[in-house]
């Protein structure tokens, strides 16, 4: 690791290899991977992400909208891209750049099917998903005749999977829900299964699942969050490592006497002689104003520094009244301590918000590559 010279997003690649290498551990050798790459790879870089994880000789990748496929391909990516989302006003986009659509409605797999056969294509590779109880996106189990009587003898497409998503597999309360729908889906991917007469391949596990469902990891499992270091469980936060370190210097530092404020609003008053520092980084970065007003310290020359007052657009400032430092000097906003956990439940989110955040005008740096 270098010194940050200027605001930075530092990734990891050996670290998003050992939580590949883990999550891989927890499964069968047999068991198909596909890395969720969505929202910029959650906020680091989807074409650097995605060209480690194409090393690793991972499955499959897998992103929300046609046009996170677009750039992939563009990258020169090659590995089978499923798109979670797609959208029918961009089909023609979709099949330029063999992604592969999740078909999750009678009324988009209509239009796809309609497009394919004016196209006179043959044995496009499509996803069914089906809903078990997210109810966000997805088939229902009532929608498995008319699905049956559109795809079967239907040499346009090629059914390559069936899968679900679980609403809450990392919550232990929930365990019952979770396995029941696992049965549903096992229920329905089997029917799906029998009545085409294919065999796709199955899954409905994401990190959360992988971790505490492995038994219904069937053919293929989804991971993001435990790819960028994060288990939503702190035990198992512990055997992941933080992919994305956000870095960034102290501009300048000021002595503040006492009953003196700082930032809009004048939200911080001195209580005593304090000496602050004020940092390039603000919420146009993705450190939104929840942070501000002493809610969470970042680390300077491995010391705590609370985020003092209002956060500002391009900049934050924060008290290290006490501490060794000087102007141009290293700050950590989050990586190894705090974690992206720890600082996005101080601003009571959950990692994955803070992560997909950090805005694009933060420079991604690549380490360990
Ligand atoms: C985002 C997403 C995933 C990845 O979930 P993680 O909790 O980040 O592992 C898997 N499947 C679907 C359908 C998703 O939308």
């Amino acid at each position: 690791m270098s010194k940050a010279t200027e605001t930075v997003l530092e990734i990891d690649l050996k670290a998003l290899e050992h939580n590949y290498r883990y999550l891989k551990s927890k499964l069968k050798p047999s068991t198909k991977f596909m890395g969720v790459v969505k929202a910029f790879g959650y906020g680091s870089d989807a074409v650097e992400i995605s060209k480690k994880l194409v090393q690793l000789k991972v499955d499959y990748l897998a992103v929300a909208y046609v046009k996170e496929g677009v750039a992939l391909r563009e990258a020169g990516i090659e590995v089978p891209i499923l798109v979670l989302h797609p959208q029918a006003v961009n089909f023609d986009v979709l099949l330029k750049c063999h992604l592969e659509p999740s078909l999750y409605s009678p009324k988009i797999l209509k239009a796809f099917l309609q497009l394919v056969k004016e196209q006179h294509i043959k044995a496009y590779p499509i996803h069914l998903k089906f809903n078990t109880g997210l109810n966000r996106l997805g088939f229902l189990e009532q929608d498995v005749d008319d699905i049956v009587q559109h795809l079967k003898n239907n040499e346009s497409v090629k059914v390559v999977s069936v899968f679900s998503h679980m609403a809450a597999s990392e919550d232990a309360k929930e365990a019952p829900f979770t396995t029941a729908q696992i049965a549903l889906f096992d229920k329905i991917s089997n029917d799906i299964v029998e009545r085409l007469g294919c065999k796709p391949l199955k899954h409905i596990l994401n990190t959360s699942g992988i971790l505490n469902f492995p038994e219904a990891q069937y053919d293929m499992v989804r991971s993001g969050i435990g790819l960028y270091g994060f288990g939503n469980n702190a035990k198992i936060d512990l055997e992941l490592r933080p992919v994305a370190t956000l870095k960034t210097i102290i501009s300048q530092l000021h002595k503040i006497a006492p009953h003196e404020s700082v930032g809009y609003n004048r939200d911080f008053k001195a209580t005593g002689y304090s000496i602050t520092a004020t940092l390039p980084i603000g919420h146009a970065d993705g450190i939104r104003r929840q942070y501000g007003n002493n809610k969470i310290s970042v680390l300077v020359g491995g010391k705590k520094a609370p985020i003092i007052g209002n956060v500002c657009m391009d900049m934050i400032m924060i008290d290290v009244t006490g501490l060794d430092c000087n102007e141009g000097d290293e700050v950590i906003i989050f990586g190894n301590d705090p974690t992206a956990e720890e600082f996005a439940y101080a601003g009571n989110t959950i990692s994955y918000e803070l992560l997909t955040g950090i805005s694009q005008r933060v420079k991604r740096k690549y380490i360990n590559a």
